[in-house]
C-alpha cells in the first residue's frame, strides 16, 4: 500500500539527470562480527557516540525546488519500484527502535508528496517514542489535523523569508500564504512546530530579527542553518556564507545580548539554543554545520527512501538496506548490517568551508 511517490514537481527547474547517490556501495564482509547487543543503552558507533535518533527520507521528490537543495539541472529520481515499500520502512524502523532510537524523522525530498503518508505515520508512530516531520509545509494546511490524528508528535516547516517574492524565487514557484497558512494548521492541530531557515548572505540575512519575530509571535522556535555543500560542491557559494557568529551578531544587535538558552541541556538535534538576555523566553536554535560543527555529539543515521543507510551526512558510503530485504534477509541480518555502518561511521564530516569535501549525494535525495 500506498508506496509511490505521487504529484508532480511544479517547482522543478530544468531537466532531472543527476544521479541521486554518487559513492560507494558498502557490503557487510561474510567475517564481520557485530558487537554484543548493549543492554545498558542506546547502541554506540565507532567513535561511542549513542545512537538515538533516525531520520527516514520517504521521497526524493519535491513540489519546490530550493536554490540551495536542488541543482539546477534537477535530480535523476528514483524509479517508484525502487523505493521502500511502507512495510519495508516500518521492519527497519522497528528494527532501529529495537537497538535504542528514540526519535524518527521523516524528511524527504518533501515527505507530504509521498501518497499516503498520513498510513505511514499510524503505521510508523506506535513503534518510536517520537516520531515527526520536517516539511515545507505546503501541504499543511489540509494535512496537519490527518498526521496529528494518525501519531506525528511535530514538524520542522522550512522559511527561509517571509517576503512572498523571495520566497518564490528561492523555491522555485512556492507560496508563502499557502506555507503560513500550514504553519498556523499544524500549530492548531497541536503539533509541536519547529521553523528552519537556511541563512544566506546576500539572500535573507536582512530578515533574521524578523524571522525570529515571526517565531516568537507564534510561539513557536526558530532555528537558522548554515548553508552546508552538498551536490558536490555545485551549489556552495562562500560568498553566501551566514557563520553562526554572524548570524548572533545580528541578533544582538537587533535584541541585544544573547545567552545559553536552558534548553540546550536536553537537545536531542543538532541545534544551539540562545535566549535573549533580557527576555529569556525568547530563545533562537543555530545549527551551524560548518563553523562550530557539532559532530562530537553526532547521534544520528539517515536512510534514503531507496533504502540505502548513511552513517553520516557529509560521506557517500551507504548500505543498501533494501537489498539486504529484498534478498530475504532476516531482522538480524538488518542489525549486523547496521552495526558494520557504525562501525565504520566516521568522526565528523569533512566539508571545507570553500565548498570542497562536500559529498555527491543531493540534500534534496538524503533529506537534510
Ligand atoms: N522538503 C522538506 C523541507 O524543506 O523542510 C524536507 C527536506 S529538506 C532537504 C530538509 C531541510 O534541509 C530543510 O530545512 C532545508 O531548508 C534544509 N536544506 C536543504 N538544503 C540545504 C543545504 N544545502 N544546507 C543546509 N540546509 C539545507
Ligand atoms: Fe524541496 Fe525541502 Fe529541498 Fe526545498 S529544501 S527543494 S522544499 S526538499
Amino acid at each position: 500500500m500506498g508506496s509511490a511517490p505521487s504529484g508532480s514537481d511544479p517547482g522543478a527547474r530544468g531537466r532531472l539527470r543527476l544521479p541521486v547517490v554518487a559513492g560507494p556501495a558498502l557490503a557487510v564482509p561474510a567475517d564481520f562480527a557485530p558487537p554484543a547487543p548493549r543492554t545498558d543503552g542506546p547502541t554506540l558507533d565507532a567513535q561511542h557516540r549513542p545512537l538515538r535518533y533516525l531520520r527516514v527520507s520517504v521521497t526524493d521528490r519535491c513540489n519546490f525546488a530550493c536554490t540551495y537543495c536542488v541543482p539546477d539541472d534537477g535530480i535523476a529520481h528514483q524509479a517508484r519500484a525502487d523505493l521502500l515499500s511502507f512495510e519495508e520502512i516500518e521492519r527497519v524502523v522497528a528494527v532501529f527502535a529495537a537497538l535504542g532510537v528514540e526519535r524518527v524523522r521523516l524528511t524527504g525530498g518533501e515527505p507530504t508528496v509521498r501518497a499516503h503518508v498520513v498510513d505511514l505515520v499510524a503505521r510508523l508512530a506506535p513503534r518510536v517514542r517520537e516520531l515527526v516531520m520536517t516539511t515545507n509545509g505546503h501541504r499543511l494546511p489540509e494535512l496537519a489535523g490527518p498526521l496529528v490524528a494518525a501519531g506525528l508528535r511535530g514538524v520542522n516547516v522550512s522559511l527561509d523569508t517571509l517576503d512572498a517574492e523571495r520566497f518564490a524565487r528561492l523555491t522555485s514557484g512556492g507560496d508563502l500564504a499557502t506555507v503560513i497558512a500550514g504553519i498556523d494548521a499544524a500549530r492548531a492541530a497541536g503539533l509541536e512546530v519547529k521553523l528552519n531557515a537556511v541563512a544566506l548572505a546576500g539572500e535573507n540575512d536582512d530578515e533574521l530579527a524578523a524571522l525570529c519575530r515571526f517565531a516568537w509571535e507564534r510561539g513557536v522556535t526558530l532555528r537558522f542553518i548554515e548553508h552546508m555543500p552538498l551536490s558536490s560542491g555545485a551549489l556552495y557559494q562562500a560568498t553566501r556564507e551566514l557563520s553562526a557568529a554572524t548570524i548572533r551578531a545580528a541578533l544582538t544587535a537587533a535584541f541585544g545580548p544573547l545567552v545559553p538558552a536552558d534548553r540546550d541541556r536536553r537537545a536531542v538535534g543538532p541545534s544551539r539554543y540562545w535566549a535573549l538576555a533580557a527576555d529569556p523566553r525568547r530563545e533562537v536554535g543555530i545549527i551551524s554545520a560548518m563553523t562550530e560543527h557539532f559532530c562530537d555529539d553526532c547521534n544520528r543515521v539517515r536512510l534514503t527512501a531507496d533504502g540505502a543507510l548513511h552513517a553520516c551526512l557529509g560521506h557517500d558510503d551507504a548500505i543498501s538496506l533494501r537489498d539486504l530485504l529484498r534478498q530475504g534477509g532476516s531482522d538480524d541480518d538488518v542489525r549486523r548490517a547496521i552495526a558494520y555502518a557504525l562501525a565504520g561511521k566516521r568522526p565528523g564530516h569533512e566539508f571545507q568551508r570553500t565548498g570542497a569535501g562536500a559529498p555527491g549525494k543531493h540534500m534534496i535525495a538524503i533529506g537534510g
